[in-house]
């Protein structure tokens, strides 16, 4: 899958809407991001799992034993990864605001592991799984999102391969300073009506 292929089914599943939103930061911006609404679709999941999954075998890493996402955006990518290399995958959840691993999910020390999420944005999310797992013994092989949207902010992945199949760079601006409102855009918040005119 090239880059054209994937902005399509993005745009086809409305995953990338181009306009002017309300972000839940308050910010506006010209483009708005949720991969759920391409991943709620299994076959184009599948399809962008399997490209994840061979970016990541062919950039001659070590092959993990398991795949680890951060739950929730993180976890039906992380499935369609798992999928196409044949690994099991597991999930991180938050219980009272700290990462943890539940429901009879383990790691042995020594195993490897890549985790999978659906956008890199300051790669917070992302960090505590790696760190969660490296407490338990877990060894990091690579990091594989479907968006790397850090707008080159430095992301605290250290020296873990980072891998993704789309760099997107989202402006976004203070509302008052905001030159899509001062062309005279409706700002819209994204999935519900427009809020200002
Ligand atoms: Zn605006």
């Amino acid at each position: 899958m090239n880059t054209k292929e994937l902005l399509n089914i993005l745009e086809k599943t409305g995953a990338i809407l181009d306009g002017h939103f309300l972000l839940s930061s308050g910010l506006h911006s010209n483009i708005y991001i949720q991969c759920a609404k391409l991943l709620q679709h299994p076959k184009d999941a599948e399809k962008v799992g399997r490209a994840l999954a061979e970016k990541f075998m062919s950039s001659g890493l070590q092959q993990p034993d398991v795949v680890v996402s951060p739950a929730l955006g993180g976890i039906i990518i992380g499935h369609e990864v798992a999928r196409a290399i044949k690994k099991p995958h597991i999930f991180v959840e938050k219980i009272d605001g700290k990462p943890a691993l539940r429901r009879g999910f383990t790691i042995e020390p020594g195993m490897k592991f890549v985790v999978v999420e659906d956008v890199a944005t300051t790669g917070k999310s992302i960090m505590e799984v790696v760190s969660l797992l490296r407490d338990l013994g877990g060894i990091p092989v690579a990091i594989l999102t479907i968006i790397d949207r850090s707008d080159n902010k430095e992301l605290p992945f250290g020296d873990i391969p980072f891998i993704s199949l789309l760099k997107l760079t989202i402006k976004t601006y203070e509302p008052n300073n905001c030159p899509l409102c001062k062309s005279g855009s409706p700002v819209v918040k994204p999935g519900s009506r427009v809020i200002k005119a």
